[in-house]
């Protein structure tokens, strides 16, 4: 690729002298006015700026800093290029933003590797941006994957223990109230048996997408394992906590499941446990609970909710 250099100068013999010296190697973009070397700067993004500093409308330090206070700007190395050669010049040039600064005369081949080193720097400051970019898609995509489950969506177990400890803990420590909804889907095996195992994850995705539709957005769901699913309800109580798992049963029971032609019907059973202000149970205990109450249901013939 040709890298580009935009050569900001008030007169255009400077420009036509830098022209010659630079086309060689560079793209070379000029502006004798400062707006129109702003415009050029956010349109054509040049790999370098080479600054006059004094102009009539507005003097290469305040274009500068214009231009490093921008967000779209702000990367592309800017060097003065100027007859303004104390020391004070230098400073303030530097202190506005500037990458570098060279005093006239100058001798090509050293504007030149001048040039060439602030390409340099900036392709690797570029490419450690991007670096950094992809890797926190990377962890982003990564923690997606560590709390989810893969087949369903909702949270995975590992999220839910650790929700449901923090949770616990603040629950003890306001004094507030909390509840776990376990959920077990009737004879799932039997849809396994005659559709096969496909069609079976196809309705547990289905079956997942049910549970959340019937939610809100402060309760938590995950997949505990299997067929088997966890809601936590943060400030709600067992009575709260029954009511949307009776609420649950019917979603589930009055509308088949289309998969692949077949309507399949699925019955769940429901265990409902909860934290009283002042209780005493970690989330082991709760969680145990919520499933001894599961199987309470399933021993009292299914499709029912016990607390
Ligand atoms: P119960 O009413 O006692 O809960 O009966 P069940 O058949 O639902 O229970 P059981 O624990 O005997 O079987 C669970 C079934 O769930 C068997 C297993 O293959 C199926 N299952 C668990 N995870 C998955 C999955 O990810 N995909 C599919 N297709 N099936 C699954
Ligand atoms: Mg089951
Ligand atoms: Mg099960």
């Amino acid at each position: 690729m040709r890298h580009s250099i935009l050569v900001v100068d008030d007169s255009g013999f400077n420009i036509n002298v830098l022209e010659k010296e630079l086309e060689e190697h560079y793209e070379v973009l000029s502006a004798t006015d400062p707006m129109e070397a702003l415009r050029i700067a956010f349109e054509k993004k040049p790999s370098l700026i080479l600054l006059d500093v004094m102009m009539p409308k507005m003097s290469g330090y305040e274009l500068c800093k214009v231009l490093k206070g921008s967000k779209k700007t702000a990367n592309i190395p800017v060097v003065f290029l100027t007859s303004k050669g104390e020391v004070e010049d230098k400073v303030t040039g530097l202190q506005m933003g500037g990458d570098d600064y060279i005093t006239k005369p100058y001798e090509v081949s050293e504007l030149l590797a001048r040039i060439r080193v602030h390409i340099r720097l900036k392709e690797t400051q570029d490419q450690l941006k991007q670096l950094l970019e992809e890797k926190n898609r990377l962890i982003e995509q990564l923690e997606n994957l560590s709390l989810h489950d893969g087949l369903t969506g909702v949270y995975n177990r590992r999220f839910l223990e650790e929700y449901l400890e923090r949770s616990v803990e603040e629950c003890k420590r306001y004094g507030l109230v909390l509840s776990v909804i376990m959920i077990d889907i009737d004879h799932f095996k039997d849809v396994n048996d005659t559709y096969g195992h496909q069609v079976g994850d196809a309705v547990l995705k289905k079956f997942a997408k049910r549970l959340g539709e019937n939610i809100r957005s402060t309760d938590m769901l995950a997949r505990y394992g299997g067929e088997e699913f966890t809601i936590v309800l943060r400030n709600t109580g067992v009575e709260g906590a029954v009511i949307l798992a009776e609420k649950l049963r019917t979603a589930v029971q009055d509308k088949p499941f289309e998969v692949d032609g077949h309507s399949i019907s699925l019955m769940i059973s429901l265990g409902v446990a909860g934290m009283k202000p002042g209780g005493y149970m970690d989330a082991a205990q709760l969680l145990r609970e919520a499933d001894i109450l599961l199987y309470r249901a399933k021993d009292a013939g299914r499709n029912r909710v016990e607390y």
